[in-house]
């Protein structure tokens, strides 16, 4: 099979996520299907760092798929909750949670805490492997500088969006127009790192 005939395998049932990482690896002449096509169930993300959650999903995807795979974790990590909720951000607030349940956990552990001090960051790491047995996985991260707001704004992007502040621009991720979120963010950042280091 020659590379640019190349199928991988990508660790999510996300069609947002998906596309996003469509658009940014074209160019590489891989082919991308989501590992929820392919029926194969998620990994349980039971590690305690974003890079070694990616690292197992990536793995589990290629060992049941039989194809290389990608993988990605991310998550918010706030400085005045000593880097909570960082790879439990889906889940902050109890299994399953809903977003707006995320945002009123996170909301009520910062009472009290001033604007100065509200600094958090988003990041993702996205790992392409081989093969399940790879011993040189590609390692890719990005990260976003932001505070946490003091109350909800803006409808669009999801998570912790409509509480997370880009200083420089004065609104939170979720004013912000899709596409320019995508120019901006952890997960683009990771992805363009990801792409820059598969054409090597
Ligand atoms: P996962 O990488 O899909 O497991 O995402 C983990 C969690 O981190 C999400 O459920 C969100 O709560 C949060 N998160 C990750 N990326 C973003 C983002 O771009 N905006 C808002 N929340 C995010």
């Amino acid at each position: 099979m020659t590379r640019s005939e190349e199928r991988w395998v990508v660790a999510t049932a996300n069609r947002g996520k998906l596309a996003e990482i469509q658009a940014i690896l074209a160019g590489t002449g891989l082919t991308l299907v989501a590992q929820s096509e392919l029926g194969i169930e998620p990994a349980e993300e039971s590690a305690p760092t974003f890079v070694e959650n990616a690292l197992l999903k990536a793995r589990h995807a290629a060992r049941a798929s039989s194809l290389p795979a990608i993988a990605d974790d991310s998550g918010l990590v706030v400085d005045a909750l000593g880097g909570q909720p960082g790879v439990r951000s889906a889940r902050f607030a109890g299994p399953d949670a809903s977003d707006e349940a995320n945002i009123e956990r996170l909301l009520s552990a910062l009472e009290g805490v001033p604007e100065a001090q509200r600094t958090a960051r988003f990041h993702c790491v996205i790992v392409a492997m081989r093969s399940a047995d790879d011993p040189a996985p590609v390692i890719a991260a990005g990260t976003w500088e932001g505070k946490i707001a003091l109350h909800p704004s803006g409808s669009n992007g999801f998570g912790y969006d409509p509480v997370f502040v880009i200083p420089s621009l004065g609104c939170t991720a979720a004013e912000l127009p899709p596409g320019r979120k995508n120019e901006l963010s952890h997960r683009a950042g990771a992805l363009r790192e990801l792409a820059r280091q598969l054409r090597r």
